[in-house]
């Protein structure tokens, strides 16, 4: 079922430390079909979570942009790279092009994005859930229980079947 973004916030920090050791503690688990239990998970959030109603990433993260996404962007909204650079991006502490501003200058007001065909890969492959070396990308999980609610619904469902032995 779709929850509500205030409820997933409630029970997130009600949850966050939890999952976080869990998160850190699942390579040592060895978790037999740990993949395709992450798949049906997967499948499951995006049936019951609306990324329309939810938009919570481009409301309160950055993508990171490639050198290729900086130079299609900015010619798609009609800048040179200079431009673009100038008024909307900085590189980070850890080397990344992000933008200078959340949330993010491409989403209106009902929480779609005006450059959806052409948006930073980053974007498109948001939030990593789909990876196979899910159990490798923890971190970036971890980082993102907070404020995605996919997200959190995988590491959750995750939980259960190993933690609580439910299906
Ligand atoms: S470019 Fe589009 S998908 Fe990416 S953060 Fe901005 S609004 Fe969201
Ligand atoms: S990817 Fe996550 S944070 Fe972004 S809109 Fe979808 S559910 Fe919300």
């Amino acid at each position: 079922m779709y929850k509500p973004l205030q409820q997933f916030k409630r029970e997130m920090k009600k949850n966050l430390k939890k999952y976080t050791t869990f998160m850190k503690g699942l390579p040592r688990r060895k978790v037999n079909g740990l993949i395709s239990k992450v798949g049906r998970f997967h499948k499951e959030a995006y049936r019951d979570i609306d990324c329309g109603q939810c938009a919570n990433c481009c409301k309160t993260m950055t993508p990171t942009y490639t050198k290729a996404d900086v130079k299609r962007v900015a010619e798609h909204v009609g800048m040179t790279e200079k431009e673009y650079w100038k008024k909307y991006l900085v590189v980070d502490e850890n080397k990344d092009i992000v933008h200078q501003k959340t949330p993010c200058h491409f989403l209106d007001k009902s929480n779609r994005c005006t450059i959806y065909a052409i948006r930073p890969a980053d974007c498109r492959l948001y939030p990593h859930t789909q990876r196979k070396d899910f159990v490798y990308q923890r971190d970036i999980h971890i980082q993102n229980l907070e404020y995605c609610p996919i997200t959190y619904h995988i590491v959750e469902r995750l939980n259960e079947v190993v933690m609580e032995k439910k299906s």
